[in-house]
């Protein structure tokens, strides 16, 4: 065990590292205990990790207005 713990993600290429680190505005984030919903009005480039109730957030796909209805 010589090699230092080291956080390597496994197969990521720059795209999928483009596509993580971009903030789109729109993107709401959900707290499945509490219901808390928080939206992104700013867009931006990094990490964004948010907490509630002791968990991370999850990331909620809101169905964007005026697209095409698919169901
Ligand atoms: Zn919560």
């Amino acid at each position: 065990m010589t090699k230092p713990t080291e956080a390597r993600p496994p197969d990521w290429d720059l795209g999928d590292w483009e596509k993580a680190l971009t903030i789109r505005v729109g993107t709401a984030h959900v707290c499945r205990h509490c219901g808390n919903l928080v939206m992104v009005t700013r867009g931006g480039v990094g990490v964004m990790e948010l907490r509630c109730c002791g968990h991370v957030m999850e990331q909620e796909h809101l169905p964007s207005r005026g697209g095409k209805g698919g169901q």
